[in-house]
């Protein structure tokens, strides 16, 4: 298990390098912003939804690595997806950190965050992104706060 462990730490420290899509999209048509006072973590999110469909998304921000890096997977994860199929991703990752840790809803790579659960401070970190992609979704102008 500590192997595995550290294999998803690893995964963790590289997408908080190298955050895949940390970019500002010129065509975003939804936008929101996320902030975990306790952290210190802060998200941007923009996204171009077409049809229901998320055709591109983009993340700016700064704050620790597991939140940068479950910023950068949760991107990768939703692209391409529709609104209500990225919803489902919420929902699946937040039930494998507060509900019952089944892994069975969450979208690829996304398990390297089940660790998370141990340290309930940095849940908020890692569920940040994903609130903030709520917020975007439902179109709420308000920047999301996790306190
Ligand atoms: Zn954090």
């Amino acid at each position: 298990m500590s192997a595995l462990r550290e294999l998803y730490q690893e995964v963790i420290l590289d997408h908080n390098r190298k955050p895949r899509n940390f970019r500002t999209l010129p065509a975003a048509n939804r936008r929101a912003e996320g902030n975990n006072p306790l952290c210190g973590d802060r998200i941007a999110l923009d996204l171009d939804v077409a049809e229901g469909v998320i055709r591109d998304v983009g993340f700016q921000g700064t704050g620790c690595a597991i939140s940068r890096a479950a910023a950068s997977l949760m991107t990768a994860s939703i692209r391409g997806k529709t609104e209500a199929e990225a919803e489902k991703l919420f929902d699946g990752f937040r039930r494998m950190l507060t509900g019952d840790g089944s892994e069975a809803g969450i979208g690829p790579g996304l398990g390297v965050f089940a660790g998370v659960r141990e340290f309930p401070a940095r849940i908020k970190c890692a569920t940040l992104p994903w609130h903030t992609l709520h917020a975007a979704l439902a179109g709420k102008p308000e920047p999301v706060s996790t306190e």
